[in-house]
């Protein structure tokens, strides 16, 4: 897996420098050891903003089940750490006041932990997404950073992430990439299975716990067909290059990862099943769709729009009854529900969220779809993607800007029923 040409990481390197010095989001720098035997990590952390960011206050909240043993903050006026509540959850918060002319403002952090429950199996420790083991700035959790994520573990073991390792050495791999902030991701086992699609663009396909068998090949086909379909459709004017499925077996659900990969752990998903298959898609499909804050309305531009790029999936591999079906079981979900716009999601169970921001978003955009006709929804779809919109009068916008005024106001009323 680790061909890389000689010399390229080098190339890799001053790439990703580049990048650092040109974009203006938040640095970060990990440094994770793990003991699989005993479920265990210690973390040091580096959280660097950019030069262009001037904010004076700066909170990172961490997992209160985290052991935080050390904060150190560059060039700050004030340092504080506290428990405080966050979206029902109580965590560690770092706050750190800095003053006006401090370029480089940095905080580092040291903590420890063991892994929770449904992130490792005898086979496999993962570190990803739903593992609630990086800090974030509060209702920030997606906010994009780009990221060195050096992992050290016993020498038996193998490191697996969303992209090939750019340095390797016994005990020690280290990967580079931009990504969400609770998203590097990295699985130690002492085994992978693993296997790549001879197609373009290629499908990785990174398995723990057992071998490859025929229900992964059945995926690994069904991702090309997917990652393909999206290429040329919602991901037109921002295609991937590759893409990587994850398959840890951990029976902890399925998510999307920015870093052009995605994290399936039922250990038995087959997407022969209608229902699997919509999964897969969608889950893919978040490559794309991952800007809109799942705090509050905005969630729909990235689940509505997921579930919506899953049928649009089904319904092009030639299942239009399959499209139909589900559309009217999401559209009597969404029966009696409150609007979308507006929708507060912490005034309601989480059930309601479901309902309103999956499944009547995803009936909105069925009906945008017809409003405005295939061509045109395309274009809006292709836009709003690339332009990596985050907010739903930012989605408006695309809209009057590809299909006028008159559709603009249409979906702005539908958004209030
Ligand atoms: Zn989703």
């Amino acid at each position: 897996m680790l061909s890389l040409p000689k010399y390229s990481w080098l190339l890799v390197l001053f790439l990703w420098g580049g990048t650092f010095a040109s974009l203006a989001t938040p640095i970060v720098h990990i440094r994770l050891r793990v003991e699989p035997g005993t479920h265990s990590f210690t973390c040091h952390y580096q959280f660097t903003l950019p030069a262009s960011d001037t904010t004076s206050v700066v909170r990172l909240n961490l997992n209160h089940a985290l052991n935080l043993q050390r904060v150190h903050s560059t060039g700050a006026l004030q340092q504080r750490v506290s428990t405080v509540t966050y979206v029902g959850d109580t965590v560690h918060q770092v706050q750190v006041r800095y003053g006006p002319h401090r370029r480089r403002r940095q905080i580092e952090l040291v903590y420890s932990g063991t892994m929770a429950k449904g992130e490792f199996t005898d086979q496999v420790a993962v570190f990803s997404g739903h593992g609630n083991w990086l800090p974030f700035r509060p209702y920030a959790e997606y906010e994009l950073v780009a990221y060195e994520l050096v992992v050290q573990a016993p020498a038996a073991y193998q490191v697996r992430s969303t992209t090939a390792a750019v340095r390797q050495r016994p005990g020690e791999w280290v990967f580079h990439g931009t990504t969400s902030h609770i998203e590097p991701t990295a699985f130690v086992a002492q085994h992978f299975y693993q296997a790549t699609s001879a197609t373009a663009p290629p499908i990785a396909l990174v398995k723990a716990g057992a071998p490859l068998a025929r229900p992964d090949t059945v995926l690994l086909h069904r991702a090309e067909a997917i990652v393909a379909f999206y290429n040329r459709t919602i991901g037109r004017q921002a295609p991937v290059g590759r893409f990587t499925i994850l398959l840890p077996g951990t029976n902890s659900g399925a998510y999307g990862l920015l870093d052009d990969a995605t994290v399936i752990t039922y250990s038995t998903f087959d997407v022969t099943s209608q229902e699997d298959l919509l999964i897969l898609a969608h889950e893919i499909s978040h490559k794309w769709w991952a800007y809109g804050s799942f705090h509050d309305e905005n969630g729909w531009l990235s689940e509505a729009f997921a579930t919506y790029s899953s049928l649009l999936y089904l319904q092009a591999s030639g299942d239009e009854a399959g499209y139909r079906a589900e559309l009217a079981r999401l559209a009597a979900s969404a029966a009696g529900t409150p609007p979308l716009w507006g929708f507060d999601r912490y005034q309601h169970p989480f059930a309601m969220y479901r309902r309103v921001i999956y499944n009547k978003g995803t009936g909105i955009l069925a009906a945008l779809h017809q409003h405005v006709g295939t061509e045109q929804f395309m274009t809006i779809l292709a836009q709003t993607a690339a332009q990596q919109t985050s907010t739903t009068t930012g989605f408006l916008a695309t809209v009057a800007q590809v299909a006028g005024p008159g559709a603009h106001a249409w979906l702005l009323a539908e958004l209030k029923r």
